[in-house]
């Protein structure tokens, strides 16, 4: 198991910022961890990169426990911080260079690295002269220096221009074949367009951990609609494609079909062939944008 999280607590002062969160990813896999701003993503990640620790639990990286096995967990784990900490007058080589001193790797794993980013047109450069999305690339070649199994990247992607964004998502996703890679977002697109599985936390909480796939495959379609007066359940359960029928409200109704399809003109043609008067029909998107709404509003 490449992430092994158990029960990891963080209290700063008063405020939990993490309570009993557990997970596990392994290798080779895409991770996203999913939640809006201060929900704990950062806290969670700098606790598996040992630079904060934990109030309670238990975290391991590649097998090395995060407290006790300090040196081993930062030799597996390449770590992109959310606010990728660069020195604008240093030359991307030069700054590259400074940290491979620094992880003891030599002078080729530089080129190395600078190839496998796409940095070469960019490499005898300042930072400061960068765009976002080469700084970015530099932030990750710099992750990737000591060959590290694991990435944890903190919002890698936040701030890039489209193209930017594709980039990084490309580069993202090839380096992801061979490693772990854990990265947190706050904009569900990015995990639709990257992961294989995601991790949702609100208010240091773990509240959904699903691979994409099985998200996919659990659309459905939930349709509300108020008649004019009341309807028995089991009338509507002869509905094409109905899952399950919820009387929410006085005549209001929300009726789970098992599609995609726009259920709403068989709603009203069911309606009109029953004789019942329609004074709403809304459909719920049951979309993955909207399953994290629910989950974190
Ligand atoms: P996210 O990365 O999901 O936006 P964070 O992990 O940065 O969330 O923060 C989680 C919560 O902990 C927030 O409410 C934040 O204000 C609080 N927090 C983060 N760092 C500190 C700190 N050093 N001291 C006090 N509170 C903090
Ligand atoms: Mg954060």
């Amino acid at each position: 198991m490449s992430i092994e999280v158990t029960n990891i607590s963080k209290v700063y002062g008063t405020q939990k910022a993490l309570n009993q969160i557990s997970f596990k990813v392994s290798k080779p896999e895409i991770v996203g961890f999913l939640g809006p701003n201060g929900a704990g993503k950062s806290t969670m990640m700098k606790i598996l990169t040992t630079y904060l620790d934990a109030t309670e639990g238990e975290a391991k990286v590649n097998g090395h426990d995060v407290k006790s096995n300090t040196k081993q967990v930062q030799q597996s784990v390449g770590y992109l911080p959310e606010h990728n900490p660069l020195y604008l007058e240093q030359y991307v080589r030069e700054y590259l260079a400074f940290n491979a001193q620094v992880h003891g790797v030599t002078k080729s794993r530089i080129d190395e690295v600078i190839t496998l980013t796409g940095l070469t047109p960019e490499a005898h450069k300042k930072i400061g002269q960068l765009s976002k999305g080469y700084r970015q690339r530099v932030g990750l070649a710099n992750a990737l220096l000591h060959n590290p199994d694991v990435l944890i990247l903190d919002e890698p992607t936040t701030g890039l221009d489209p193209n930017q964004l594709v980039d990084i998502r490309n580069l993202i996703k090839s380096i992801g074949k061979e490693k772990t890679v854990f990265l947190s977002t706050h904009i569900m697109q990015e995990v639709e367009a990257m992961c294989d599985r995601v991790i949702i936390i609100n208010k240091g909480e773990i509240v959904a951990n699903k691979t994409l796939k099985e998200l996919r495959t659990e659309k459905e379609q939930v349709v509300i609609v108020e008649f004019d007066y009341r309807v028995e359940d089991a009338f509507l359960l002869k509905l094409p494609k109905v899952k399950s029928v919820k009387n929410t409200h006085d005549f209001i109704y929300e009726i789970t079909f098992a599609t995609t399809e726009d259920m709403r003109s068989h709603v009203f043609d069911f309606a009109h062939d029953n004789a019942l008067k329609i004074l709403q029909l809304n459909q719920k998107n049951a979309s993955l944008e909207s399953l994290f709404r629910e989950l974190t509003s």
